[in-house]
């Protein structure tokens, strides 16, 4: 094998959100390679939800001690794959031989990721993890290879390589092979209230800690008003596919019984009344819906209730199924 022209295609089939980086299909470094495993890098570079790819130019480019491409995707802070080669490329160096890859070239033996985030003082967000997992599985089914075939650059290296940081290599070949069995670890991802950059509200929202049924340190409260001026939970949704919606609030008598929740779908807004005087502190289904995909407000609690009460906003959660 010299290429993997299928790579797109398989990242795609995964529910993976892709970006084609250019000529992706002839970028490549000259040599052999015929790929058995997949190796998980991180870049050392900050990344943020403002400046999600901070490598990825050098992943391309490569730098100048080291030509590119230096790997076939860069995973960036939303956990988008941008695609940078079907071919050979240095990210591995020498392998020094781990689980089932043998001692070599590492260049020829494996498939890299290039996860971007800094390993020293930021960690993988979930979204990077969760895409790099279902990647890593469908690739190495493609292969015909299992799950300890997924390997990290600290395990392969013979120069001590400390990348990817954070990272539970045992934990993460775990959710590769559940991922592979079909099981377990479809996507999901949870917005709290206080999750950064995930959560909106105007101010006439107050912060609570009243209830210990509350999800994290805190949650949102108003009260109903025939206005609109909802709280908004945003995700980033790796497919246009059918996803579980939960909601998570903290339950009292004094709350609404007829909080609308507000799904955005792909053929427009539903609302579901939930009564928020009852089933506090645990994960209850709002519904499943298609949802399209792209980084966006999803998922609102409105205002907007005939009922009494104050209408609360804590979490959210959207697993695929
Ligand atoms: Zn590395």
């Amino acid at each position: 094998m010299a290429t993997i022209p299928w790579l797109v295609d398989v990242l795609r089939g995964a529910g993976v959100q892709v970006v084609v980086e250019g000529d992706w299909l002839n970028r490549m470094r000259p040599g052999s390679f015929n790929p058995i495993g997949v190796l998980w890098h991180h870049t050392a570079a900050t990344s943020s939800a403002s400046n999600p790819h901070p490598a990825l130019n050098i992943c391309i480019n490569g730098r100048s001690d080291l030509p590119g491409p230096l790997c076939q995707a860069l995973v960036d802070y939303h956990g988008v794959f941008h695609v940078i080669s079907a071919g050979r490329c240095n990210h591995a160096g020498v392998s020094g031989g781990s689980g089932p890859i043998p001692a070599g070239d590492g260049n020829t033996l494996m498939i890299g990721w290039e996860i971007d985030y800094n390993g020293v003082s930021q960690q993988m967000t979930a979204a990077q993890y969760n895409a790099s997992v279902a990647a890593t599985a469908a690739v190495l089914k493609r292969l015909g290879r299992d799950a300890s075939h997924a390997r990290g650059h600290r395990e392969t290296s013979t120069t001590g390589k400390i990348d990817p940081s954070f990272i539970d290599l045992n934990s993460m070949r775990a959710d590769v092979a559940a991922r592979m069995a079909g099981g377990g670890t479809a996507w999901s991802a949870t917005v709290d209230n206080t999750t950064a950059g995930r959560f909106t509200a105007s101010a006439n929202w107050g912060v609570s800690t009243y209830s210990g049924q509350r999800y994290g340190t805190n949650y949102r409260y108003a009260n109903p008003v025939a206005a609109s001026d909802a709280a908004w939970y945003k995700f980033n949704v790796p497919a246009t596919a059918t996803y579980r919606v939960e909601a998570w609030w903290p339950a009292n008598a004094g709350y609404n019984s007829s909080t609308p929740y507000v799904v955005a779908t792909t053929t427009g807004n539903r609302t579901v009344y939930v009564d928020q005087r009852v089933n506090g502190g645990q994960w209850r289904v709002l519904g499943t819906f298609t949802l399209p995909a792209g980084d966006a407000n999803r998922v609102g609690v409105s205002r907007w209730s005939g009922a009494a009460g104050y209408v609360i906003a804590d979490a959210v959660r959207l697993t695929r199924v």
